[in-house]
C-alpha cells in the first residue's frame, strides 16, 4: 500500500516504470489525463504540474487558467496491460487554483466537503456500486450495436461468449488493487456485471472512474467495443449504476437496529426520506444523458416512481436482505454515464439532510408499483421520476441544498450542460419522426 512520496519513488524503481498519467475527471465525468515521464515525478509530487483549466470542459474562464494537478499519492497504481513497454503508472490528481486553494469544481473537492461535513456528524459513507455495461461487435474499427453474444441473465457456456473477457477485466482490476465480489452475464444481449467491494465514497469514485476504462481497454483488446450508454438498444434493458450505501459511526453500521421494524435504524430511514426529497434534482447529476431517460421507464427492471421497499426490485431504494454489517440501501437510478463523484456528493447531501431534519420516508410499498393504475398511485402518492433531462434540471436549478452541495460554479455547469444537451436533441428531426410522419401526415 503506497502512503506518502517515498512509496510511489519506491514502487516506480522496482516496477521501471517509465511514465506516470495524472488523471482527474471534469465535471461530465470523463477521466483526463496528461502523461508525464518519469523524470517529472519528483517536481509533481512536491509542487504538482500545471495545466491550462480554460480547455476543459466545465473548468474556469480564460483569465484564470493555469491550474495545478496535486497527486493523492494513495491512488498509485501500475497500468497492467503496459508492462512489456516499460512500466505506465497512474496518479489521480486534486486540483489547485493558481493561488493554492482547492479548485471549487474539481468534483474530488466537492465529493470531499460533503464527506467532511458527514464525518462531522459522525458518520462515513460506504458506496458499493454495481456497474453494467454492454460489449458489441465492431466493423472496419467501428463499434456497432450488435451485441457481442446472445447470452441472457447468468448465462453460461456456450451461450455466453464473454467469460474469457469479463475474466480478463476482473484479472486487471484486482491487480489495480480491486476487491472483486462477482461477475455475471446480465439480462440484455451483450450485457454484462462486475462487482466490487463497496469502500468509503472517494475512494469509490475514483475506481468507478478506472473499472469504466479498464473495461473499454480490455474489449478492445479483444476487438470489441464497450460501452457505459444507459440505453443503447430500445427494446432491452438498460445500464443502470445502482449503489448500494451504508452509513459507518465508528467500528458500527448506522442502519442496522435489530430491534426496530424491519432491522433497520431511524437514521436509515431518515436518510432514505432525504434522498427521496432530493431525488428528482439529484437526477440530473446521476442520469446525466438524454439517453439516461429512455431506461428509466417501465418494463425493464429500472426505476420510474419514488418509492422505496424491503427487497422488492420494483422500487427506486430497495432494502436488500442481509442486515447486520451488510445492511444497506440500494438506490437503482443512477446509471453509468454520470459523474461519480458528484453523484455520491449529491446523495450523501442529501441523505445527511433527511438525518439532520429528521425527515420521515412514508409507508414502504412492498408490492409491484408498476402493477397500479394510475389512479391507484395518485391515491397512495406516489410520485415520478423525470422523465427528461431537461425536466432534472429544472428541479436541481431549485434545489437550494444540492446548489451548496455543488457549489455554485459546478451547479451552473451541469445545468448548462443539461440545458445544452436537452437543446442538442430537441433540435434534430430523428428517424423515428420521418418513419412516424412522413407517410401518413
Ligand atoms: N439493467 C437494470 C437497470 O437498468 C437492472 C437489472 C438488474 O440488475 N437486475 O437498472
Ligand atoms: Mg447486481
Ligand atoms: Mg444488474
Ligand atoms: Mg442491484
Amino acid at each position: 500500500i503506497i502512503c506518502n512520496k517515498e512509496d510511489v519513488i519506491k514502487a516506480i524503481e522496482t516496477h521501471n516504470v517509465k511514465f506516470i498519467r495524472l488523471q482527474f475527471t471534469d465535471i461530465q465525468g470523463v477521466v483526463k489525463d496528461v502523461e508525464i515521464p518519469v523524470t517529472q515525478i519528483e517536481k509533481a509530487l512536491s509542487s504538482g504540474i500545471y495545466f491550462d483549466g480554460s480547455s476543459i470542459e466545465g473548468f474556469v474562464r480564460i483569465d484564470e487558467s493555469d491550474m495545478t494537478l496535486k497527486p493523492d499519492v494513495r491512488t498509485f497504481a501500475i497500468l497492467p496491460w503496459s508492462k512489456d513497454k516499460g512500466g505506465v503508472a497512474r496518479i489521480i490528481c486534486d486540483i489547485e487554483m493558481p493561488d493554492g486553494r482547492h479548485f471549487e469544481a474539481d468534483p474530488r473537492y466537492v465529493l470531499k466537503k460533503v464527506m467532511k461535513e458527514a464525518e462531522d456528524m459522525g458518520f462515513s459513507l460506504n458506496v458499493g456500486p454495481e456497474l453494467e455495461f454492454f460489449l458489441f461487435e465492431k466493423v472496419d474499427g467501428k463499434a456497432t450495436t450488435t451485441p457481442h453474444d446472445y447470452g441472457r441473465y447468468f448465462e453460461f457456456a456456450p451461450t455466453d461468449l464473454a467469460e474469457d473477457i469479463r475474466r480478463d477485466i476482473v484479472l486487471t482490476l484486482t491487480d489495480l488493487n480491486f476487491d472483486i465480489e462477482a461477475s455475471h452475464h446480465e439480462v440484455a444481449f451483450g450485457q454484462h456485471e462486475i462487482d466490487f467491494k463497496y469502500g468509503d465514497a472517494l475512494t469509490t469514485a475514483d475506481n468507478v472512474m478506472t473499472f469504466k476504462y479498464v473495461t473499454r481497454t480490455i474489449a478492445k483488446l479483444y476487438g470489441l467495443h464497450a460501452t457505459f450508454m444507459p440505453k443503447p438498444i430500445a427494446v432491452e434493458n438498460g445500464s443502470g449504476m445502482h449503489v448500494n450505501l451504508s452509513l459507518s459511526k465508528g467500528d458500527e453500521n448506522a442502519f442496522y437496529d435489530p430491534n426496530a421494524e424491519m432491522a433497520i435504524s431511524e437514521t436509515t430511514r431518515q436518510f432514505i426520506a432525504g434522498v427521496l426529497k432530493h431525488i428528482k434534482a439529484i437526477s440530473c447529476i446521476s442520469n446525466p444523458l438524454v439517453n439516461s431517460y429512455k431506461r428509466l421507464i417501465p418494463g425493464y427492471e429500472a426505476p420510474v416512481y419514488i418509492t422505496w421497499s424491503g427487497a422488492n426490485r420494483s422500487s427506486l431504494i430497495r432494502i436488500p436482505t442481509a442486515r447486520g454489517k451488510s445492511t444497506r440501501v440500494e438506490l437503482r437510478n443512477p446509471d453509468p454515464s454520470c459523474n461519480p463523484y458528484l453523484t455520491f456528493a449529491a446523495i450523501l447531501a442529501a441523505g445527511l439532510d433527511g438525518i439532520k431534519n429528521k425527515m420521515d420516508p412514508g409507508k414502504i410499498m412492498d408490492y409491484n408499483v408498476f402493477e397500479l393504475t394510475k389512479e391507484e398511485r395518485v391515491e397512495r402518492g406516489i410520485d415520478t421520476l423525470p422523465s427528461t433531462i431537461s425536466e432534472s434540471a429544472d428541479y436541481l436549478e431549485k434545489d437550494e441544498l444540492l446548489k451548496n452541495t455543488l457549489g455554485v460554479h459546478v451547479h451552473d455547469n451541469i445545468l448548462r450542460l443539461a440545458r445544452a444537451e436537452w437543446d442538442a436533441y430537441r433540435t434534430q428531426v430523428h428517424d423515428w419522426e420521418i418513419q412516424r410522419y412522413l407517410n401518413t401526415i
